[in-house]
């Protein structure tokens, strides 16, 4: 059992987990190694106090150094499902299972609004996660959508596993597969009335498959957390950070604009000490 589990390793999760760790919380942090994609882009940051002009992967660097310093290592997982269990949560990161009282998402924003049906179809056909559920297409018709480069070994994992893999990616991926065909369009749709049976691409073609995986670096908040209150793309939040779900806290480019790393940083830090409040809270309540 976590004290809290923070996910999104970017400024706002960062914030967040140095505060947490100064205070000798139990702390999980879901994100890549690398932390945050975003800041990794920037070519030029002018506008955080204290630094001068820097570039973006220096910046990123920096915080690699002070994560470290302070003992803190992302667990490299992407957190695909969050479930509240009446004081504690539930939150499934690449097919395990971790426990923590408090939660902090801080994912930034999904760029991609899903494909239709997506949604409705998570779980009966739709995966996000080729290691979790790859098994259960051996020998099977597959698609695989990815637009993050560093998941091209969940896309060979599938090729080994798969009957028929069509393969569509947004960094030009290739294969010699005889089992795999390299989709030319993106997937616009999917199909199935309890599962999904099969996707259209952006110029209506359909195509058969048993189940497809979409890989993508971002997930929207409310398919993680089911019943997490949006206005739009940002959830929704108080001054404390606190979402609809009690413990449940959100921060940084996912509660909306403007998109900042000192917005973010800041956001961190208010979720982290309204953790601390709740922790206190809870130690109470169990006396
Ligand atoms: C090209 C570019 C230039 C920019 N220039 C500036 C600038 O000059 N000044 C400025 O202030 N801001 C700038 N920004 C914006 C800034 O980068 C963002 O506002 C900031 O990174 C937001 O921080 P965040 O922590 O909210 O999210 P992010 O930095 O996006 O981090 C989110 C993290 O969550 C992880 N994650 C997402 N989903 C999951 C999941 N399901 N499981 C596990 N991990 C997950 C991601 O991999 C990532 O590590 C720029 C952005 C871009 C793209």
């Amino acid at each position: 059992m976590f004290d809290v589990a923070i996910i999104g390793t970017g400024p706002a999760g960062l914030s967040a987990a140095l505060t947490l760790k100064l205070h000798n919380k139990d702390i999980i942090w879901f994100g890549s190694n690398e932390l945050s994609d975003k800041v990794g882009k920037s070519e030029k940051i002018a506008n955080y106090p204290g630094v001068p002009m820097i570039s973006g992967p220096d910046l990123n660097r920096h915080f690699r150094e002070q994560a470290k310093e302070m003992g803190l290592e992302p667990v490299d997982k992407r957190v695909t499902n969050i479930a509240d269990m009446g004081g504690t949560f539930m939150v499934l990161a690449d097919n395990e299972m971790f426990e923590a009282r408090t939660v902090l998402l801080a994912t930034g924003i999904a760029a991609a609004k899903g494909m239709e049906n997506e949604a409705r179809l998570l779980g009966a056909g739709v995966s996000y996660c080729a290691t979790c559920d790859g098994f259960l297409y051996k020998g099977k018709t597959a698609a695989v959508y990815c637009t993050d480069e560093r998941m091209e070994h969940d896309i060979k994992y599938l090729e080994e596993i798969c009957g028929k893999l069509y393969i569509y990616t947004s960094f030009g991926y290739t294969t010699d597969a005889e089992n795999a065909e390299i989709l030319r369009l993106p997937v616009r749709k999917l199909d199935g009335g309890m599962k999904c049976d099969s996707i259209e691409l952006t110029d209506g073609t359909k195509i058969d498959v048993d189940g497809i995986f979409i890989l993508r670096p971002a997930i929207a908040p409310s398919t993680v957390m089911p019943g997490l209150e949006m206005d739009g793309a940002h959830i929704i939040v108080n001054r404390s950070q606190e979402t609809n779900f009690k413990g449940f806290y959100a921060a940084g480019d996912c509660t909306g604009r403007p998109y900042q790393i000192a917005k973010a940083v800041g956001e961190g830090n208010i979720a982290a000490h309204a953790i601390l409040e709740r922790l206190s809270e809870i130690e109470k309540e169990n006396k």
